[in-house]
């Protein structure tokens, strides 16, 4: 079985005690590609440099989180915008809206996302969208920026049956990982609504670790427990979930 875990920061400090033994873990379970979203340039140098020493297994996005926008968010944008004149990424990302952690700086986060939805399509590639506490707002804004060329993932789904809906109509996709293995999250009943087309698979490493590794340190190999659970949900093979959300990886990032 091939998977592709679409999200994952492995470049974090988190792993610099064991960053090979990950690799071997999830190269292992078949994982072919890790994407790596972009949180801010505190990490897209190494971010970068992980790429390069990994023979195609880490590919990079670029971009801006909004848990980065603060006062200095202009020339942060301005930062990754060099990066993207110098060479291609696989998505704009992650960016998106934050109304988790800290709501001080909200105009500045719907400015910085608008500027990447724009970069996506410029780019023609996806834009990976960050929503905590924000669906519903993001799905408004991707509407309003659908015209038919855009195109990506909402990273780390985990809206109601309504929303998932409003995604895959704009032609997006869910972006499932750990968290559908949580007890009483409700995401598996949300997920049986769902066609498996519209899924691609996601760790969040190291945040978000599945069942029974819930609470720790996550990373690509426990992709397997994500497949497990969708294929108990969807009642398919683990290998249908595997083959399936692996083409649609393929096919929307260009892999
Ligand atoms: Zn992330």
């Amino acid at each position: 079985m091939t998977l592709i875990d679409t999200h994952s920061h492995i470049y974090l400090s988190e792993f610099n005690q064991d960053r090979e033994k990950i690799l071997e873990r999830a190269q292992n379970e078949g994982i072919s590609v890790v994407l790596l979203p972009a949180i801010d340039s505190s990490t897209h140098e190494q971010m970068l440099e992980l790429e390069t020493n990994s023979r195609g297994i880490y590919q990079s996005m670029m971009g801006l989180h909004p848990c980065s926008v603060k006062e200095d968010f202009e020339e942060e944008l301005e930062k990754a915008r060099v990066y993207f004149e110098k060479r291609p990424f696989k998505a704009v990302g992650e960016t998106g809206l934050d109304f988790y952690w800290d709501k001080t700086f909200i105009s500045e986060q719907y400015k910085a996302f608008e500027e990447q939805i724009r970069w996506a399509l410029e780019f023609d590639i996806p834009v990976v969208i960050h929503s905590r506490n924000s669906i519903d707002e993001c799905i408004k804004m991707i509407a309003q920026y659908q015209k038919g060329k855009l195109k990506g993932v909402f990273h780390c789904f985990s809206g109601n049956t309504e929303q998932a809906k409003q995604i895959v109509d704009l032609g997006f996709f869910l972006g499932i990982g750990g968290v559908i293995t949580f007890k009483n999250s409700g995401l598996d009943k949300v997920m049986e609504g769902i066609d498996l087309v519209n899924v691609v698979l996601e760790t969040d490493a190291p945040y978000l670790a599945p069942v029974p590794f819930r609470g720790k340190r996550n990373e690509p190999s426990y992709l397997k427990y994500v497949v497990e659970k969708i294929a108990l949900v969807k009642k398919v093979t683990s290998e249908e979930v595997g083959q399936l959300t692996t083409d649609r990886a393929q096919k929307l990032f260009k892999l």
